[in-house]
């Protein structure tokens, strides 16, 4: 029995990995490669493996580095079903509907600016996407299911809505696999489940080398950047993930709007996707945690609040530009690689008084990363921009465990993994974790390399 782990492996996007039980091939997640010059390379080269040969896909969670290729997977397989919780099958419905959509008006962008690189067409287009949704068979947290003679179970990792980490028995041993683990404590969903063993764990180490403040503050922290922007008369603009990290603000300054701590500061969610997802969190009340569940025994929507406004179509979002008055707007892509979010970049990059807010992680080649590491001029939409906007970042708001709760998470095992491997994390995060789970626990643990294979013994 052995791991193959095509992506995901030697960086954070393009996860894919094969658990092969020598009777039976099965995939884990099918991501798109995102960041940087070779991301639609990568996407095009195919998945390192046959994948006619897979009997099954399990889809950990929604976010597009993870799901992003399964209908390009789906339209290789002549049967195989894919495995979701019924919240990942209904955000894959938005999201990679939406993934076909992009990747059509950029081929259709790069036809008219031939500058930018020859026309390639897109990697799939929204009949690939529904021929792939079919394929889907929705599966409950907890429920054993027999997939080519393994028995798998999903269990709450605390990410994203929906999101789950796979414990599977192969007969010969348990498997665990944590996909993108959450942190606990976070709001709206529940704490990611802890194993009680396990004989071969794969972990992913995203932030493996860094710690995250407290969520305790993270909220203040929030509050304070937006009270001092709007002293000076700017407006803050938070690039945000339009699953899981948006509706995450949302929760927390629906506290402070509710506490009046706020006052009248317009907050506009200016993203399709985002007010889309927020729809389907609210038809997911299984996945919540007791606190949300309290809330809306009480009648409050801990995702809408006084002065929230929804900007779905262009023309809201544009007018989103004349308005003199400090505001917030919440837009994606969380890593400004595209999206409307951009546009508002332009708007205020180059004021003073204005903040860019980062919550979430930044990879290595987006736009995110550059501002973020301190650059003092960007392009944008094929023009030079001077940096002269604050540039902060609150790591609170990460949807990934930071070290220490990795390690906590680790400590939960009554009967540690005789083997750890780690993957998605960029090689020093992944190194430097590897280190301490070593020197602590004393385990066998490797880090996965991109198209590296290991045997679970
Ligand atoms: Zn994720």
């Amino acid at each position: 029995m052995r791991l193959e782990f095509h992506g995901g492996a030697g960086g954070v996007t393009g996860s894919h990995t094969v658990l092969d039980t020598g009777r039976a091939r099965i995939g884990i997640d099918a991501g798109m490669f995102q960041g940087g010059d070779g991301a639609d390379g990568d996407n095009r080269r195919g998945f390192g493996h046959d994948v006619r040969d897979l009997r099954a896909l399990l889809l950990t969670h929604a976010h597009i580095d993870h799901s992003g290729r399964v209908p390009l997977l789906v339209r290789s397989l002549p049967s195989a079903d894919v495995f979701a919780t019924a919240a990942t099958a209904d955000l894959c419905d938005l999201m990679l509907r939406d993934s076909a959509h992009l990747m059509e008006e950029e081929a259709l962008h790069g036809r008219h600016h031939p500058e930018q690189g020859r026309w390639l067409p897109p990697l799939y287009g929204e009949e690939d996407v529904a021929a792939a949704l079919r394929r889907f068979r929705t599966v409950q947290y907890g429920e054993s299911l027999d997939i080519a003679g393994l028995s798998v179970r999903f269990r709450d990792a605390g990410h994203i809505l929906g999101s789950a980490m796979l414990e599977i028995d192969t007969g010969l041993g348990t498997l665990v696999m944590s996909g993108d683990l959450g942190r606990p404590g976070a709001p709206i969903l529940r704490d990611p489940h802890r194993p009680a063993g396990a004989d071969w764990l794969v972990l992913e180490s995203t932030y493996g080398d860094r710690e995250h403040p407290g969520r305790e503050d993270r909220g203040r922290a929030l509050l304070d950047i937006v009270r001092e922007t709007v002293r000076r008369g700017g407006n803050v603009v938070l690039p945000a993930f339009a699953v899981g990290r948006t509706q995450e603000i949302l929760f927390e300054l629906n506290r402070f709007a509710e506490r009046g701590e706020l006052g009248r500061v317009p907050v506009f969610v200016d993203s399709p996707m985002a007010i889309s997802a927020k729809e389907i969190y609210g038809r997911h009340p299984e996945c919540y945690d007791a606190e949300t569940r309290a809330l809306l025994a009480r009648g409050d929507d801990p995702l809408d609040f006084s002065g929230m406004k929804l900007a779905r179509s262009k023309q809201e979002s544009k007018k989103i530009n004349d308005l003199r008055e400090p505001h917030i707007i919440i837009s994606a892509s969380g890593m400004c690689s595209g999206g409307r979010v951009v546009h508002h970049l332009a708007q205020n990059i180059g004021r003073e008084d204005s903040t860019i807010l980062f919550v979430g992680f930044q990879a290595g080649g987006t736009t995110g990363r550059r501002l973020r590491d301190g650059g003092k001029r960007i392009r944008l939409f094929g023009k030079e921009f001077d940096v002269r906007a604050r540039i902060e970042a609150l790591d609170s708001f990460s949807a990934h465990a930071g070290r220490s709760e990795l390690l906590d998470w680790l400590g939960g095992f009554r009967r540690f993994p005789g083997t750890v491997v780690l993957n998605h994390g960029e090689p020093s995060a992944s190194e430097s974790l590897a280190r301490e789970i070593r020197h602590r626990f004393g385990a066998d643990v490797r880090v996965a390399a991109p198209g590296s294979r290991v045997e679970l013994g």
